[in-house]
């Protein structure tokens, strides 16, 4: 292996950490925001339905207003009919209280509707409340959680970062910057070891020639299809470049 990858190896085993902190720190942020989100919507729904129930309200009395004003004119019309003596007359009078009644009596259905649909919204509205009250605790409680778990992998992350940092201070300078280059790009290993005269990072075939390049280690060889750093695999730091496969063989190795 070429005499820089060994640092930058261990460096790049901190930055694929410190890349998974960052997803999970994004994902946990998102699931924050969808916690406010609901209780907004919530809110939203609470107010809107407060609005409805209102706006009810304002219609039934008015509709009440007119009822009471109607209820007035008949009692007025019932007191002109006892003194009238003309039939024609006491006739027309009859007509008119008989409409008046009968819009007396659309009204009174039409507000005995409107209490009908308001008491559904009033129901509704009680129960938005309680998922409103349900939310609040339990979500109370998840985003305590979120924000401590932030909170452990911010201190995660500034523990990763001064590790990094003194192994940069040893590093190569001109290696270590195609390395970050390469895995600004890839966001993933990019420093990875031949296998089966295969790059591990596109899994594409590399050519016999290269294949020497990278075990004699004389210099810096990239996989010509993905770009990655190649470097053989021969020391434990290898090893511990490939958790997975350590990891598989150590539980094996333990059952
Ligand atoms: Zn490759």
């Amino acid at each position: 292996m070429h005499h820089s990858l060994k640092t930058i190896l261990e460096i790049q085993e901190l930055d694929i950490k410190m890349i998974r902190l960052m997803r999970i720190k994004k994902q946990r942020k998102k699931e924050l925001e969808e916690i406010e989100s609901l209780s907004i919507e919530l809110q939203e729904q609470k107010t809107l339905k407060e609005e409805e129930i209102q706006a009810l309200d304002q219609k039934v009395n008015s509709i009440e207003e007119e009822i009471v004003a109607l209820t007035g004119k008949i009692k007025e019309l019932e007191g002109k009919q006892s003194s009238i003596k003309k039939v024609d007359e006491f006739n027309a009078l009859t007509q008119e209280m008989t409409a008046v009644e009968r819009q007396k009596i659309n009204l009174e259905q039409e507000a005995s509707n409107l209490l009908d649909t308001k008491s559904a919204e009033e129901e509704i509205l009680e129960k938005i409340n309680e998922s409103l009250a349900a939310t609040a605790q339990s979500s109370q409680a998840l985003k305590d959680e979120i924000h401590s778990s932030i909170g452990m992998i911010n201190e995660e992350g500034v523990a990763l970062k001064e590790k990094r940092d003194s192994l940069v201070a040893s590093s190569d300078k001109d290696v270590l910057a195609v390395y970050e280059r390469l895995l600004r790009n890839k966001k993933d290993r990019v420093v990875v070891p031949v296998e089966n005269r295969t790059c591990s990072g596109c899994h594409v075939g590399i050519t016999i020639q290269q294949e020497n390049l990278v075990r004699k280690g004389d210099g810096i060889i990239h996989c010509e299809h993905c770009s990655r750093i190649l470097y053989w695999p021969e020391s434990e730091l290898a090893e511990a470049a490939m958790p997975t496969t350590t990891g598989r063989r150590r539980r094996r190795a333990a059952t």
